[in-house]
């Protein structure tokens, strides 16, 4: 059966090479722009392509506003810090994320609480959150207080796991009685849908990532996404060194954050997202032939979750269990098909595992059995 898979992948690529789990396609207007770039001398803080870059990202998205930052992790946490966040808040996330989403919520000294995950969205679960808030906390005039920690629970960062939407819709509602501010971590799930709306345009705050092994990439970067006017205008303010507008004079009003997108990496943006439609068509193609190899298999598909429209970014399958997960990474790892894990839980890790954290057996059962499979854009 392994061997079987291996043959499947080698002649989908087309290739008896070594193939990576997702590598970047530039097969567009990439060269064109980055030399119209660097011709002009704007390689770096200002320039047309950041101006570009978030307006196509908006409307791509259908947010009113598109923030362009360095990369992914400096928009998480320049959410967070627009949200209010602060030392000793808490902030509620799930366990099976990227490092990315629990490192922001530390760079803001709040601490990580995680929350189970659905088996189908692996995105956090709306029943096990409504549960916890139900029987853990109370909602004063100051927010939503933990009566294990004592402390306040400011905002909640539910991940669109490979692409997958979570059902953000439930989220919402639930964050909004309790009075828990809503940011999505949309890093993987650019171009993924939930009820025909864009993810990451849910909460008042949503992020993207365009890191090299995103759907789209600028090299490194990201983008806050939000519909508040204001929000989006404190946004730049902050990833800008917080300067004061003016023709000379260096003032700035606040400790702000040299978390800029150059403008190069920006013209690379503008490029990628032009051949983003393409690269979902693709991408889901490529999904529909993994789902067909793996029906009536032992190995099951993850397919996208009910309501929702996903861009694939990463494909996913289930093992039976650890020990069949470990010699299937094993066997195809061996035979030049790069296949991986998915993360460790951040409740496992060193420096989250003093925080809270509620029966997460869906999220362990995923973290047993989840095994990523080549997933780049076929050429
Ligand atoms: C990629 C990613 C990020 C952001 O990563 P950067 O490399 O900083 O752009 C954040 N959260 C998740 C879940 C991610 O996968």
């Amino acid at each position: 059966m392994y061997s079987n898979f291996i043959n499947f992948v080698r002649g989908i690529y087309n290739t008896s090479n070594f193939i990576p789990l997702h590598e970047p396609r530039f097969i567009g207007n990439e060269k064109k722009y980055l030399n119209e770039c660097i011709d002009s001398t704007f390689v770096s803080s200002v320039g047309k392509f950041v101006d570009l870059f978030e307006k196509n990202i908006a409307k791509y998205t259908g947010s009113k506003y598109a923030i362009a930052c360095v990369n992914g992790t400096a928009a998480l946490h320049i959410a967070l810090i627009l949200s209010g966040v602060k030392q000793n808040d808490e902030v509620i996330t799930q366990p099976l994320t990227f490092i990315a989403t629990a490192n922001a919520i530390s760079y803001t000294r709040a601490k990580p609480l995680f929350i189970d995950v659905d088996k189908d969205t692996l995105g956090l679960s709306p029943e096990k959150l409504d549960k916890f808030l139900k029987n853990n906390t109370y909602v004063a005039k100051d927010g939503c207080h933990n009566l294990d920690s004592g402390k306040i629970i400011k905002a909640c960062i539910p991940m669109h796991t490979f692409g997958h939407p979570a059902r953000i819709d439930e989220i919402k509602v639930i964050c909004d009685k309790y009075h828990i501010e809503l940011i999505e971590d949309a890093a993987e799930s650019l171009g993924s849908y939930y009820k025909g709306q864009h993810t990451g345009t849910f909460g008042k705050l949503g992020t993207l990532s365009f890191n090299g092994n995103k759907t789209i990439t600028t090299g490194g970067g990201g983008m806050i996404l939000t519909n508040d006017k204001k929000l989006a205008k404190l946004a730049k303010h902050l990833t800008t060194q917080a300067k004061v507008p003016h023709k000379w004079e260096y003032v700035h009003d606040f400790i702000g954050y040299n978390y800029r997108l150059p403008n190069i990496n920006a013209a690379l943006g503008v490029a990628q997202l032009e051949q983003l439609p393409k690269f979902i068509e693709n991408k889901r193609t490529l999904a529909n032939k993994y789902k067909s190899f793996f029906e009536d298999n032992d190995i099951k598909f993850i397919s996208e979750p009910k309501n929702s429209k996903s861009n694939y970014w990463l494909n996913a399958v289930l093992l039976k269990n650890r020990d069949e997960r470990d010699k299937f990474l094993k066997f195809t790892n061996e035979n030049g098909i790069m296949t991986r894990p998915v993360w460790e839980l951040m409740n496992k890790l060193e420096m989250f595992k003093n925080c809270q954290v509620e029966n997460i057996e869906n999220a362990k059962w995923l973290a047993d059995r989840i095994v990523n499979v080549p997933s780049s854009v076929i050429v």
